[in-house]
């Protein structure tokens, strides 16, 4: 049985010219005369050494604009339902347009792989939109043209690993279902709807078990049925406060270890493991020692690896003098965890569960900002008037020239900057431009990356 590539796409992005190029034209020209399959052309393809059969929603260009959008959206489907995976090609001389969101949109809730790329991409003109397709939360696209046959190559080294993990799927059949962070990632993007996961990371005694029976109401980490017997992690679903979570759950937490040092041990990989998992990683401090090594590290860790953050310094029941402690706390965290700036701090008792509902607000705050997306508009507008107030350098005479920006992705959120000598921009000005970014677009609580890319 062959590989079914779908090549989707709106009108004119170059469809067909990538079909006549992976089937031959002779192919083409039989499969062009009029039939009822007219809207779905089927060919057999070749790309290397790679042998696939593809399928082509050409025949939208004599659409009226009042049905074009719900004609392209039944042929993709049915395109999509018949296809192992998903070439979604855009154009990247024209950029993104709405009926590309709207395609982004059908495919992602597919299900199916979904390979971006962006056509007539050769030359400079296909620059800024071969950027702006990152908008569209696939993942990063291939240059192709398919009229001059560049990007193939890279388009034949996607195919293949898609090609070899359908058949490998196929041979498995159904295996076991392990904790496979990657798989996981894979899963959420093509379900954004489902529940958010967290992870409570801190220090032995920090209150973290306290706090996640408060948060669940029950005794259920404590005596969950492998309680004493496993120590790999597991995550459990809840609610809270009706919204639904999934909260990691290692052993170290449903199982009191006896001895100290064992739990010392086994609590590193488990925060390790727990960020990992995690959208939202919630640090709970200790508000008696606050900031000490292991929570920074945890903190860093969870910032490195691009999780959202929200602090949470515990045991405020104990705290007489509120005000003070607070004013000292914020100042050990500005000079402690300045990777962090802007993320939530809140001060919370597991024991009394004050402070909780603070606590659900932070985190779905910093969970909404890492999926935020700013459009390019608002970007390269907020662009402008940032290179106004501070232009950059001009190292030997030659000013940088920011040109361009455009958000590559979310979660969390990605900035491209496209501008000249990128490799000369002083980190001070990247740090200004990602502060610019926090206050000015209300991210608190999430990194945000930033990358200078040259044009040539
Ligand atoms: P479809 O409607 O998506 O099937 O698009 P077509 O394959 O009919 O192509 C639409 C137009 O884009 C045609 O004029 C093609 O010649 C042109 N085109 C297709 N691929 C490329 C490319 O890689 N670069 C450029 N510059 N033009 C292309
Ligand atoms: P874990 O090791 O991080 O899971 O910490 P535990 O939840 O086992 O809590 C350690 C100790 O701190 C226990 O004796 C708890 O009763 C206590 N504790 C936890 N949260 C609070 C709190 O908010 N206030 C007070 N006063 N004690 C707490």
């Amino acid at each position: 049985m062959s590989f079914v590539l779908a090549i989707v796409g709106r009108p004119n992005v170059g469809k067909s010219t990538l079909f006549n190029r992976l089937v031959g034209k002779k192919l083409a020209l039989v499969d062009d005369q009029p039939g009822v399959t007219r809207d779905l052309r089927e060919g057999a393809a070749r790309l290397g050494d790679l042998r696939f059969t593809v399928i082509d929603t050409a025949g939208l260009e004599d659409a009226t604009d009042d049905s074009l959008q719900g004609r392209m959206r039944r042929l993709s489907e049915r395109a999509v339902e018949m296809a192992d995976a998903v070439l979604f090609l855009i154009d990247a001389r024209a950029g993104i347009t709405p009926n590309d969101t709207l395609f982004g949109d059908i495919l992602r809730r597919s299900g199916k792989p979904v390979i971006l790329a962006a056509n007539k991409a050769e030359g400079r003109a296909g620059e800024a939109g071969y950027f702006e397709a990152y908008n569209l939360g696939l993942g990063e696209p291939i240059g192709l043209s398919a009229e001059h046959g560049e990007g193939m190559a890279e388009l034949a080294v996607v195919l293949q690993d898609l090609i070899e993990g359908v058949d490998e799927r196929l041979e498995e059949a159904e295996t076991d279902i392990d904790v496979d962070v990657d798989a996981e990632d894979e899963e959420r993007r093509i379900t954004p709807s489902r529940p958010l996961q967290i992870a409570i990371v801190g220090r032995p005694n920090a209150g973290k078990s306290t706090l996640i029976n408060k948060i669940i109401g029950e005794d259920r980490l404590l005596t969950g049925p492998e309680a004493g017997i496993t120590r790999d992690a597991i995550s459990v679903p809840f609610t809270w406060d009706g919204t639904p979570m999934r909260i990691f759950d290692t052993a170290g937490m449903r199982r009191k270890a006896k001895i100290q040092e064992k739990l010392e041990k086994m609590s590193v990989a488990d925060g390790l493991r727990a960020v990992k998992f995690a959208e939202v990683v919630v640090v709970l401090l200790d508000a008696a020692i606050p900031f000490e090594t292991q929570d920074l590290r945890i903190a860093d860790l969870a910032e490195r690896e691009g999780r959202a953050v929200v602090l949470a310094v515990n045991k405020w029941d104990l705290e007489d003098e509120k005000q003070d402690k607070l004013k000292a706390l914020k100042e050990m965290f500005e000079l402690h965890l300045p990777q962090l700036r802007g993320a939530p701090l809140i001060t919370v008792s597991a024991k009394t569960g004050k402070g909780l509902d603070r606590l659900q607000a932070a985190i779905l705050k910093a969970h909404d900002v890492w999926n935020r997306r700013v459009t390019t508009a608002q970007l390269n507008r907020w662009l402008a008037a940032m290179i106004e107030a501070h232009p950059p350098p001009a190292p030997s005479g030659r000013r940088i020239r920011l040109r361009y920006m455009t958000q590559a992705k979310t979660r969390p959120p990605g900035f491209v900057v496209m501008c000249s000598q990128p490799d000369k921009l002083p980190e001070s000005y990247s740090r200004y431009l990602v502060n610019g970014l926090r206050d000015d677009f209300d991210m608190p609580g999430t990194p945000i990356r930033l990358w200078m890319r040259s044009q040539a």
